[in-house]
């Protein structure tokens, strides 16, 4: 039976602090020369997504800005379905444009007077300094499409006006770390994946599909796969949820995830 791999990138298939895969490098290898598709499903924008994809090898579709969009690269699959032509893929939107997340985010600013800095506020420069990225990597980070991060300067008491309002507006939210994040209500990893899953069985019949990731936003991808697995964080633990027959592993980062793919998929 086809097998289909899901992956998270930062702190799952990336360390989480320095982006290193070389741990994953011969399992990467092995998936490669069996030709399981290996899919980034990631809060990270396409380019990033791209320098990804051209450093590891990999030419499978892929989920970028958190479940925002799906990029299935021209002719991957044998038949034709509904999606958008771009710039040799086929893309598949679920979120909401980056314009419109933009404006949400003035109104509340306007509206409520709370300090929120955007990343369509920063110069590449200033996203640099602030998550601690060389000049190159802020630029792909800043090409947001279906989200916008920013920073919400407040108490944290305040968090639920905001989210009231991001609610209010139509629109959905998510918190993880330093920044906040504003996006479509339809823009769900779990979604994305589901819909991939539906492609990948008309192109092969029955598929397995395996999922992989570290921390709260990787749980509407968990729940929609058949085998769910969490590998370690720096922390030392795990994401704290209850699935059935999640599968915890034991190393951290791309170390857990090799040790996912040897147990799940090779
Ligand atoms: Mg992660």
């Amino acid at each position: 039976m086809k097998q289909i791999l899901f992956t998270d990138l930062d702190g799952t298939l990336l360390d989480l602090y320095d982006y290193t895969y070389d741990a994953a490098i011969p399992a990467l290898d092995a998936l490669k020369s069996r030709n399981t598709p290996i899919v980034f499903c990631t809060a990270k924008t396409l380019p990033e997504n791209e320098y990804y994809r051209e450093e590891l090898g990999i030419k499978d579709p892929f989920i970028v800005d958190n479940g925002g969009a799906i990029f299935i690269p021209d002719k991957y699959f044998s038949f034709e379905f509904e999606c958008k032509n771009r710039n040799g893929y086929c893309v598949v939107e679920l979120g909401v444009a980056y314009d419109e997340l933009r404006k949400a985010l003035k109104e509340i600013r306007a509206e409520t007077g709370f300090k929120i800095t955007g990343f369509g506020d920063m110069s590449v420069e200033e996203v640099a300094e602030d998550a601690n990225l060389d000049v190159e990597k802020a630029r792909r980070a800043k090409a947001k499409e279906y989200n916008e991060s920013f920073i919400f300067d407040e108490p944290e008491e305040k968090e639920g006006v905001l989210f009231d309002k991001i609610i209010d507006k139509g629109f959905s939210y998510t918190h993880g770390g330093r920044y906040y994040n504003i996006h479509g209500k339809n823009a769900d990893k779990g979604k994305a994946v589901k819909i991939l899953t539906e492609l990948f069985k008309r192109e092969y019949g029955e598929v397995k599909t395996i999922g992989i990731g570290d921390s709260m936003n990787d749980i509407p991808m968990l729940k929609a796969v058949e085998q769910p697995a969490v590998v370690r964080n720096k922390k030392g633990g795990w994401l704290d949820i209850s699935l059935t027959n999640l599968y915890k592993a034991q190393g951290e980062g791309p170390e857990g995830w090799v040790e996912v793919v040897e147990k799940f998929v090779l």
